[in-house]
């Protein structure tokens, strides 16, 4: 990351996001999502105690005290725009594709594959979720470094998790935002460029479109990318059961030889992933302000 770059990014990301920003009201925002920063539970106490064995409350100011000192030792970069925040990331796709099927919504009676194969560049042949998983190990790094908490699906190729079970493992975290990992195919080598969808209707659903919509034009600012928009759709399994904003990015089309270059090159990948944080900074920094 360039953070001279990444301050004049951020301003231009948040122009257009607060252009685009649809003032929502129609589903009441908890506290808890994009309310300022609680002080956390610290980590090693969390599910140890018991409620009425919890150690006394520690000194406050004592704390805070050693709290600003640490700060300032680290310096501002580390501080980070996303501390206090758990953002869950999800490389799409897994080395073998499980066709068991699952409900694509709680109480739905329509089912599909528990996780698809995806699809592959059509030169290189190289499988879907070898790319996503090395955009996301980058995102992972990136996200951390701007002092987020990152939760990964997965961290290699060889697993077996199914949509249903990625966004349990989301909700059951409680991250505040996740960023589902893919990149786009088609029959023909024609379609090219990038679009992020997310539910249609349900929970965090205005909240998913919000934060979809940064990220999108964070990225586009970032890579000069075509356009494809913010989709809204009730048909992904991994965005009905989520309980907790999310969305899926499609980065691009494999099966376009010109963005197949650039999805594998690591340069490419480096302005997507900073695309992407521009863009959850600038959410989050609309949604707390
Ligand atoms: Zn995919």
């Amino acid at each position: 990351m360039r953070y001279g770059k990444g301050i004049r990014g951020m301003t231009a990301v948040l122009l257009l996001c607060v252009l685009f920003f649809v003032p929502v009201g129609a589903e009441p925002v908890p506290g808890r999502d994009f309310g300022p920063e609680v002080p956390g539970i610290p980590e090693q106490t969390e599910g140890e105690y018991a409620l009425d064995e919890l150690p006394e409350a520690p000194d406050q100011d004592a704390e805070e005290a050693e709290a600003e000192a640490a700060e300032e030792a680290v310096g501002e970069a580390t501080a980070g725009r996303l501390s206090g925040l758990i953002i869950g990331i999800d490389p799409g796709h897994q080395a073998e594709g499980n066709y068991d099927k699952e409900p694509v919504a709680p109480g739905s009676k329509k089912t599909k594959a528990k996780v698809s194969s995806g699809t592959k560049g059509r030169k290189t042949q190289i499988p879907e979720h070898e790319v996503n998983l090395q955009v996301s190990l980058k995102l992972r790094d990136a996200l951390a470094a701007e002092g987020a908490r990152v939760i990964m699906v997965r961290e290699v190729a060889e697993v077996d998790i199914s949509n249903i079970e990625r966004a349990t493992m989301m909700n059951d975290a409680g991250a505040d935002l996740v960023l589902r990992i893919h990149c786009n195919g088609a029959n023909s080598p024609k379609p090219k460029g990038m679009s992020v969808y997310v539910r249609k209707t349900g929970t965090k659903a205005a909240e998913s479109r919000e934060a979809a919509r940064c990220v999108l034009e964070g990225m586009l600012e970032t890579t000069g990318a075509q356009d494809r928009g913010v989709v809204r759709s009730n048909d992904y399994s991994g965005l009905n059961w989520s309980e907790v904003p999310s969305m899926l990015i499609e980065m691009g089309f494999l099966t376009n030889p010109e963005e197949e270059q650039l999805l594998i090159s690591g340069e490419y990948q480096d302005k997507l992933v900073e695309g992407m944080v521009e863009g959850v900074a600038a959410f989050f920094e609309i949604r707390n302000s």
